[in-house]
This record gives structure tokens, C-alpha cells and sequence, in this order.
């Protein structure tokens, strides 16, 4: 069985940065740390870093004082308010994709415009650009979720959350701006997305089967899963281990792709590598 891994998968950068960040914190000093949500969605790395020292909570009230690590999502402006309110110590891991929309939907705000998010509402991502704009953003995930009293808007600035698909943003943002006199609109989402997403399409088309590694709850993986089971239905596998492996069989396949999702780590890659390669033996 040939094991061929994706030109492009696993941590991307921004992840990477906040996961060695967290780490790094951990080091220095064990007590009084706490990260608003888990830093990335990956079980397996939450427990090492749960292990070193940090504490997972899921809002400022829950921190007694110390140093929160705000994750690579980023938050609204009143977490930052609420935090330097208690005093605590910022340890800022916005990814810098993040940050750019936040800015973009701050500055546009401010000047007036309507501000629209394409993306799911109930990502911490989209949650927290909402936050940037008094969490009035109108959130569009499909054409239903347009509001068909929405009336005719001056002004209207749109954005797209990082992980969204590009055609997505292309279809939505084009029936948003029928709706405004004026539009500005910028492609927000990240270039590491797009690369692991088309490298899982063009893995998938050469090889039988595919392995996709990340975490169940991770939406940039899940969309690497959708990817692969359009090409290959019956072949997609979706783990966040390896030892998901042993419930499936792979005797049939000649090859196997693998492919990881932004948050998942090498270590966790190499393991199932490890594990496809005991099977050909
Ligand atoms: S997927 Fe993109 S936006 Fe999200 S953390 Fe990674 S680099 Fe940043």
C-alpha cells in the first residue's frame, strides 16, 4: 500500500504560533494561567497543555487573576475591556488573518457602514469579529439567513470568516451587495485554509483512500472531510488518532492519502503514518 501525505496539512501557522505561545507561558511560570476556550481545537494538545499548567476557561469572570492566553480565534473588544478591567495579563494569540478583519470591521464601523460577516454564527471566529462592531453584524452563513425585510442599506462592508469556502463568499457577498448603494467587500479568508483544502482535493483524486486527521469538533477539518467524501465517498476516514485506524480496513486499497486539518499536530500525523506503514508490514 502506497502512503502518500498531503502537500499541505496540519498545523498552519497561526496555530502553530499560538500553540508554542501557550506552551511557552506554561514554562515560564505554571500557576495562574488560563486560555478563554481551548486554544485550538485538538483534544490531544489541550491535554498536554492542561498537563503543564493551563486552565481552560470559558469567560474573564472565571479568572481569579494571573495571565489569559486569548486563542488564535480572537475575541470581541469587551474581552479585552473585562480583562484589563481585572487587571489580568493579556497573552494575545490572534492569528493575524483574524486580526485583520477585526481592524477592517472596526474601521469601516466607525465610518458609518453596515458591517456583514459571512460565516457561522456561532464560530468563537465570527463571534468575536461581531464584537468588533457592538455585535450588531448582519451574519450570513446561507442565502436563507438574508433577511428578506432587510431593506435597502447606504453603506454596507463585508467580510468572510477565514475557513469559509471561497465560491461561498463569492455567491453571498454578490446577492448582500444587491441590497446596499455602496459596497466595500474584501476575501478575508486565509491562504492556509485554501492550500489544505486543495491539496486534500488533489491527494484525493489519485489515491483510493483517504485519511483525514483533526479534531471532531474542528470546522477546518471537517470541511477537509467534505472535500475528500465528494471524490471519495466510500473511502473517506475521518480520526483524531491513529488508533481510530484499527476499526477500519485497508487491505483493499493500493493507496492511501492523508491529509490533517490546521489544528492538528505533527506528532499525531507521524502516528498514523507509523501505524499504515505496520500495516503493509
Ligand atoms: S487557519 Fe488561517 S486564520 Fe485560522 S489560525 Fe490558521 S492561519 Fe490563522
Amino acid at each position: 500500500m502506497r502512503i502518500k501525505v498531503a502537500k499541505n496539512s496540519g498545523f498552519c501557522f497561526g496555530v502553530e504560533k499560538a500553540v508554542n505561545k501557550a506552551f511557552d507561558a506554561t514554562k515560564q511560570n505554571k500557576e495562574n494561567i488560563y486560555s478563554l476556550g481551548p486554544i485550538i481545537h485538538n483534544k490531544q494538545v489541550i491535554g498536554k497543555l492542561m498537563e503543564t499548567g493551563l486552565d481552560v476557561v470559558n469567560s474573564v469572570e472565571e479568572v481569579p487573576h494571573g495571565r489569559v492566553i486569548i486563542r488564535s480565534h480572537g475575541v470581541g473588544k469587551g474581552i479585552y475591556d473585562q480583562a484589563e478591567a481585572k487587571d489580568l495579563t493579556i497573552i494575545d494569540t490572534t492569528c493575524p488573518f483574524v486580526r485583520r478583519i477585526q481592524n477592517i470591521v472596526k474601521d469601516y464601523y466607525h465610518k458609518g457602514f453596515k458591517i456583514a460577516v459571512i460565516g457561522d454564527p456561532t464560530h468563537p471566529e465570527v463571534i468575536g469579529i461581531n464584537g468588533w462592531c457592538d455585535n450588531k453584524a448582519l451574519i450570513v452563513q446561507s442565502e436563507s439567513d438574508i433577511p428578506k425585510d432587510l431593506g435597502h442599506i447606504e453603506k454596507l462592508c463585508i467580510v468572510v470568516q477565514t475557513t469559509m469556502p471561497l465560491a461561498r463568499f463569492e455567491t453571498l457577498s454578490e446577492q448582500l451587495s444587491q441590497r446596499a448603494d455602496h459596497v466595500e467587500k474584501f476575501d478575508t479568508t486565509c491562504f492556509a485554509t485554501k492550500e489544505r483544502q486543495e491539496s486534500a482535493k488533489e491527494l484525493a483524486l489519485e489515491v483510493d483512500a483517504m485519511v483525514v486527521i483533526g479534531g471532531y469538533n474542528s470546522s477546518n477539518t471537517q470541511k477537509l472531510v467534505d472535500i475528500c467524501k465528494e471524490i471519495r465517498p466510500n473511502s473517506t476516514f475521518h480520526i483524531e488518532t491513529a488508533s481510530a485506524l484499527n476499526s477500519h480496513d485497508f487491505k483493499d486499497f493500493k493507496s492511501v492519502g492523508i491529509t490533517a486539518g490546521a489544528s492538528t499536530p505533527e506528532w499525531i500525523i507521524q502516528d498514523v503514518i507509523k501505524f499504515l506503514n505496520k500495516l503493509n508490514n
